[in-house]
């Protein structure tokens, strides 16, 4: 993993060491670790986990970040590449933070030819010991984009004699580079916070969230097809003994952004809590994880809206909030389509939870009302927002 090779004195001479190596009769392992040069690399990986990738290297040696001064050639770089350049199109190096012992790291931006056209620091780095280093960043704080990339790390080092007049150097891999695909981020639930029942959200921001109850049905997929054309997304609470038959459209729903919730599995009254409603809710719970592979919903909506306090606590108990409303067009009754515009625009408040339908009967005039809904809402300068977001529920990924 090193180049050139080097000599036990000559590593033991370079400074770079924080803590100096243990005197007396050398073990086995000191005469391994002496065998390298400090910034000799023994491991390193980048992963994503959800949204953040994470970075671990780790050397032969112990040093500290401020040691690591590239004017002195000595350096530790995750280098970035995209496509099939052979030419590095940003790094990542180690460095020192001012007025701290702590360490950074600097994303640097380079031109075709090498030089440092942009850069910022990153400061969520963490040391467990002298020889490791763990960072974690998102892909756009390094400029990656969801797809390929390639990256290996490099260190350079001076100070022993046969690193006098050139920098050693270590790559790993020793030779070419490491293939990686940034993913988008997948939500697979999130996590139920504060009160157990809401109807709207505080009323801060100027976003809404569109909900459509009853599905999967046949008019799911002209939902989703309004939602993409418009580049929102809304939340679908689910009847569970619709989820098996229609799994494609929940993983549809949620592939595309949206958030599912539950909504019982045969759309029976539970408001009165107990057995009744933990197992329409648990059951519903157990189609939309089976039929998703890996969601696992966090938003409860009850029947008919039929709450009680005996039923917040069931649900819960599931893991999940319950989510009233309070913007209702009534489009359940199919009151037309002008009437469920007029409705929904001008009842909307920042942070509404507007209730509709995709399911449950003929809903052709909800899917006919919804694009207007939706440019007259952004156009008095509304976003939109799943429920889950619009709370503001950490999402869980995986
Ligand atoms: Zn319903």
């Amino acid at each position: 993993m090193r180049r050139p090779s080097h000599l036990a004195a000559a590593a033991a001479a370079l400074a770079l060491a924080a803590a100096p190596a243990t005197a007396g009769a050398a073990s086995p392992t000191d005469r391994a670790r002496d065998a390298g040069g400090p910034l000799d690399l023994l491991a390193a990986s980048l992963s994503q986990q959800g949204p953040d990738l994470h970075l671990q290297l780790r050397t032969r040696g112990t040093w500290g970040p401020r040691q690591l001064v590239s004017s002195q050639q000595r350096s530790l770089c995750v280098e970035l590449f995209r496509g099939s350049s052979a030419n590095a199109r940003s790094r990542l190096c180690v460095a020192g933070r001012s007025g701290s012992t702590r360490a950074a790291l600097r994303f640097e931006r380079l031109s075709p030819g090498g030089a440092v056209i942009a850069q910022r620091t990153l400061t969520n780095v963490h040391r467990p010991d002298m020889r490791t280093l763990q960072a974690t960043f998102t892909p756009a704080q390094v400029e990656l984009a969801v797809g390929d990339y390639r990256w290996r790390v490099t260190s350079s080092w001076t100070g022993s004699p046969d690193c006098a007049a050139k920098p050693c150097t270590d790559l790993l891999p020793d030779r070419g580079t490491i293939h990686a695909t940034i993913l988008p981020p997948r939500v697979s639930g999130c996590v139920p916070k504060g009160s157990s029942f809401r109807s709207a959200g505080p009323g801060h921001r100027k976003v809404v969230a569109l909900t459509f109850d009853d599905g999967p049905s046949p008019y799911t997929s002209q939902v989703l097809r309004i939602l993409r054309r418009f580049r929102i997304h809304a939340t679908f609470f689910l009847i569970g003994e619709q989820v098996g038959p229609n799994a494609r459209l929940v993983r549809e729903e949620l592939a595309e952004g949206n958030a599912v919730g539950d909504h019982t599995y045969t759309h029976a009254n539970v408001s009165g809590g107990g057995s009744l409603a933990y197992s329409q809710i648990s059951r519903t719970r157990s189609a939309i994880r089976r039929a998703s592979g890996y969601y696992t919903p966090c938003l409860f909506r009850a029947p008919g809206g039929a709450v009680s306090g005996a039923l917040f606590p069931v649900a819960r108990s599931l893991g999940m909030l319950t989510i009233q409303w309070d913007v209702d067009p009534r489009d359940w009754s199919r009151p037309g389509t002008g009437s469920i515009y007029s409705t929904v625009v001008g009842q909307a408040r920042r942070e509404s939870i507007i209730l509709m339908h995709d399911g449950g009967g003929p809903r052709n005039q909800t899917v006919a009302a919804l694009p207007s809904i939706i440019r007259t809402l952004r156009s008095r300068g509304y976003g939109f927002q799943t429920v889950p977001d619009l709370l503001g529920l950490k999402p869980v990924y995986g």
